[in-house]
């Protein structure tokens, strides 16, 4: 028997005033974002803005929707519009921060583990990691280096992706 350990690392800043000028300005985007985010039910806001290497920033939030399942988080609008429109242009960063009218959010919101997966995709196809800020609007904001130190596990199998 073998036992393995893996460790991640990400670090914590105070609040936004901590942060480097281009990240502060990706958090504020992605506070802009979830103004257009459609949560009826949940109540719960989500905004994300991707930087791109061009300077490009992208919007995405979460849809929500009456068949619950057919609504998507905030990360992987702003990433699949990303796929699908950018994507000669690389993702150095993404920015998530969320909003509730119900209770106060102190400590960063997390992504799902399928924005994870979408997430680990997006970095294999630009063979670049993304740097994750995490931004609570009551609190903290940690930022996370790529995928590795979210979902260490993260399904891939090369022998599919190279057919
Ligand atoms: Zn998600």
């Amino acid at each position: 028997m073998i036992s393995h350990e893996i460790k991640i690392a990400f670090d914590e800043y105070e609040s936004l005033a901590d942060l480097d000028k281009a990240d502060r300005q990706l958090c504020l985007e992605a506070q802009k974002a979830l103004k257009n985010s459609h949560s009826p039910y949940s109540k719960f806001r989500v905004g994300a803005a991707l930087r791109l290497q061009s300077g490009k920033i992208l919007h995405g939030s979460n849809q929500e929707n009456v068949a619950y399942p057919s609504g998507l988080c905030a990360e992987r609008v702003a990433l699949f519009n990303w796929g699908a429109n950018h994507p000669d242009d690389p993702i150095e960063a993404m920015a998530v921060t969320a909003h509730s009218d119900e209770f106060p959010i102190v400590k960063p919101i997390t992504s799902c583990g399928s924005c994870l997966q979408v997430l680990a995709e997006c970095e294999k196809k630009q063979n670049q990691s993304i740097k994750i800020i995490l931004h609570a609007e009551d609190g903290p904001v940690w930022i996370i280096k790529g995928i590795e130190n979210q979902l260490p596990f993260l399904f891939f199998e090369e022998r599919i992706a190279t057919q």
